[in-house]
């Protein structure tokens, strides 16, 4: 027996339905200045019912090396990794907007 998909109800093998909710997904990548000229990459538009936004934080914290949380949906990168979360997302399969 091979899984079915909830959504569509094909099994997952042929399901697309992931891939659909990630190409209609639009991350936005920003960066905020904080006091004492710290710098935090900001990632926006993340679906957390599509995506596990747990994974992705620690995937991307090991990738640039750096500290990071979550707040408000939005992921919170210490440092100035715009270009580096860009190529991740988007080797994901995600459209991603650097702001
Ligand atoms: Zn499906």
């Amino acid at each position: 027996m091979s899984d079915i998909c909830e959504v569509c109800g094909l099994p997952k093998e042929i399901c697309v339905c992931e891939d659909i909710a990630r190409e209609q997904q639009k991350i936005s990548i920003t960066i905020d200045r904080r006091r004492y000229g710290k710098m935090m990459t900001i990632i926006d538009g993340i679906n957390s019912h599509e995506l596990d936004i747990d994974a992705l934080i620690s995937n991307l914290k090991s990738i640039c090396a750096c500290g990071g949380t979550i707040k408000d949906g939005k992921i919170e990168l210490q440092g100035d990794h715009r270009t580096k979360v860009k190529e991740t997302l988007e080797k994901m399969g995600f459209m991603v907007e650097v702001i």
